[in-house]
């Protein structure tokens, strides 16, 4: 089986099988992003994917967890997905896991009973891209969908069961908007109530719009501590029940997990202890993957 161009997966997808069911991501018109900017988006054939299936078979003896990627395999119609994860039942009967990337709009365009229908067939798990809960960001971000479309879109997984993984991008409102970007992302996900939640730092990166506009000084980044500070005023307004925390990426400047509400003092805890490391330059940090 041949990947076509970089494959992106959640980190806690580093020991899944990854079939790719899309090239490329359906919007792939974030400012921030430089993913899938070299793939024409496609969905690809399904018996091309279902003989990807099948050829991992002969390789793999045991595979408990599958990824579709790429950015964005939710967009699927629903016959298409319903075929793939009934193939996916008969020839990995071991798999007891299949997440799925899936943006605001291609949930948003999938009916309810749709999604219950995909979670009876073994799908377990979307991961959604909040980034920001601010309008004002996801506009200038050009996210392509505002709060509430964000806010019905993940609620709409959560009804059905399957369990849903956001993430959202400290430091992306940069230094004018982090206290907004930190108050508006929480009150976003206090409406959703997501099963997980994943903090990524902003990387900034070659080749996109937000790169253009760091060198131009229209954006100026978060430094280390700024970014923990705008942690802090993020998780100190979640409210959220039986949630995984995690901003254990390698993005991270300090790693943090905790099960809210449970652990959120804890978590705070953790990020004051990280505002003391004298190691976390004071300096602007300009980083690329
Ligand atoms: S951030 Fe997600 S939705 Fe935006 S362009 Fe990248 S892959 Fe697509």
């Amino acid at each position: 089986m041949d990947y076509e161009g970089i494959v992106y997966r959640p980190p806690s997808e580093a020991y899944s099988l990854i079939i790719q069911v899309t090239i490329g991501c359906s919007h792939n018109k974030c400012t921030f992003c430089s993913m899938y900017k070299d793939k024409k988006f496609r969905i690809r054939k399904l018996e091309d994917v279902l003989e990807d299936l099948k050829e991992s078979r002969k390789y793999y003896r045991k595979v408990e967890k599958i990824f579709l990627a790429d950015g964005d395999a939710l967009i699927a119609k629903r016959e298409y997905l319903v075929e793939l994860l009934n193939a996916i039942r008969i020839i990995f009967p071991e798999c007891k896991r299949v997440s799925i990337y899936g943006s605001p709009n291609s949930i948003l365009i999938k009916k309810d009973e749709e999604l219950r229908e995909f979670h009876s067939l073994g799908l377990d798990m979307v991961y959604m891209g909040v980034e920001t809960g601010s309008d004002m960001i996801l506009e200038k971000i050009k996210k392509g969908v505002n709060s509430r479309e964000l806010i019905e879109a993940g609620r709409k997984i959560v009804k059905s069961d399957i369990k849903l993984s956001v993430t959202l991008i400290s430091g992306i409102g940069g230094k004018e908007y982090s206290v907004e970007h930190a108050v508006e992302s929480a009150k976003v996900i206090n409406e959703i109530q997501p099963n997980y939640i994943g903090l990524l730092t902003l990387l900034v990166e070659d080749g996109t719009e937000l790169y253009e506009d760091v060198n131009k000084g229209k954006f100026i980044l978060l430094k280390p501590k700024e970014v923990l500070h705008e942690n802090r005023i993020f998780v100190e307004n979640l409210y959220v029940n039986n949630c995984i925390f995690r901003s254990n990426h390698a993005s991270n400047y300090v790693s943090l997990r905790g099960t809210l509400m449970k652990d959120k003092e804890d978590i705070i805890a953790q990020i004051d202890e990280g505002l003391k490391q004298e190691n976390l330059e004071d300096e602007e940090i300009f980083r690329s993957l």
